[in-house]
Order: structure tokens, then sequence, then C-alpha cells
């Protein structure tokens, strides 16, 4: 399996977890480990690890799982069915980063789609997600996230609709992906009251992606 991050944009920041750092957030790895220097001493300072630890565990928000749990989704890949998926939210990429979203390996060139109904809110290029695509779902609580396309599909425009099934692009490896093993990183992301592209609460895909239904045409 590629060990790869996919992960989103967030401003200026390589590595697309700023929204994770925000106030009203729960710690995040790189907020304990400055609350870890800032203790200082043996003991404290272990505490702090096993504080450290049990951050880095990627949590998937609660109401976002409702959310989702509501859309009726298709697999975001042509062909691929959902019992060839494994729950990798919080596989570790990167060193302590958790991965929040799922990979889906696939041949390069394979048509990816999209999983609901909705409209392309954002067409991004990132240093590790390569081509990625940013959809929100119809009722503009959930972002669906793809990334490492090899290409978009022709036409491709931010703020077009989307219907569910209709071609977004093609499995890749742009970004940080292993040029070895061409797969979509697929996430999903709760969007805040603003419903800005580039932050939310992550929210684990693999359940809705379980009960999602296998797509073997395109529209
Ligand atoms: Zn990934």
């Amino acid at each position: 399996m590629a060990a790869t991050d996919g992960g989103r944009a967030a401003g200026a920041l390589p590595w697309g977890h700023a929204a994770q750092n925000l106030p009203g957030r729960p710690p995040t790895c790189v907020y304990s480990t400055v609350h870890g220097r800032t203790y200082g001493g043996a003991m404290k300072a272990h505490l702090a690890l096993l504080a450290f630890a049990a951050a880095c565990i990627a949590a998937s928000d609660p109401e976002g799982e409702r959310l989702l749990s509501q859309r009726t989704l298709s697999m975001p890949v042509l062909g691929v069915a959902p019992t060839s998926l494994h729950d990798m939210f919080n596989d570790k990429r990167g060193g302590s980063r958790p991965h929040e979203a799922i990979d889906i390996m696939a041949p390069r060139g394979t048509p990816v789609l999209a999983v609901d109904d909705g409209q392309v809110a954002k067409l991004f290029l990132s240093k590790p997600g390569g081509m990625t695509v940013y959809h929100f779902d119809p009722t503009g609580r959930l972002a669906y996230y793809y990334a490492h396309l090899n290409q978009y599909a022709p036409g491709l425009k931010e703020g077009m609709p989307l219907k569910r099934g209709q071609l977004l692009g093609y499995v890749g490896t742009s970004g940080n992906a292993d040029p070895g093993a061409p797969h979509l990183h697929f996430g999903v992301f709760k969007l805040g009251p603003q419903k800005q592209w580039w932050k939310g609460d992550p929210v684990n895909p693999y359940p809705a992606l379980r009960n999602a239904a296998v797509v073997t045409a395109l529209r």
C-alpha cells in the first residue's frame, strides 16, 4: 500500500492540517508537542508524550458521520467494489500525521467519479495532493476531496453542478503519491459555517463507502 498523504490544502501550510490547530479544536500532534516542551521534567514529559500519542489518533467528526450516513453515495473509482476497501482513516502518514482519508488503488487512468450530487467547489494543485477536486454535497454541509489525479475531466470547472457518478478526472500519482502505486486518495470533511473549501472537520469515509454502489459504466 502506498504510504502517501494526499492531505487537504490549508492556505500556505504544506500539509493541509491547519484546520486542526484552530481554537476550539481538539489538541493535535503539533499542539501537544509544544505543550510537552513547555512543561519540562521527566515525568511530565512522559505524560505529555502519552497525551501526544492519544491526540495523534484521528477523530472522525460525529456530526459529520451522521450527515454522511444520510447521503446516498456511489463509489469514486470506476469498477472498484466496496468490499475491496480497507479502513485507513487512523493510519499514520509521514510520521505522526493521521491519514484521515481512504486510498483506493486502481490502474493509472481509471475514471474518478463524483460520489454524490453537488458542485465543484475548488480545483486545486497542492504539494501533497497533486491535482485535487473539492466537491460540496447538495446540503453544503459536507465536502468530498479527491487527490493524486492524473488529469481532470475535460470541461471540469469550479462552481459547476455535479451529478453522482459524473466523471471528475482520472486516477494518478500527482503530488506525493508513489509513482508505482496509482490510487485515489479520498477524504470527507464537515464544512464550517463559512463553507471554506480548505477547512473542516475530517469524517471517516469508510462506513459510507462500504454501502456505496459500484459504478460499472460512465454516465
Ligand atoms: Zn491517502
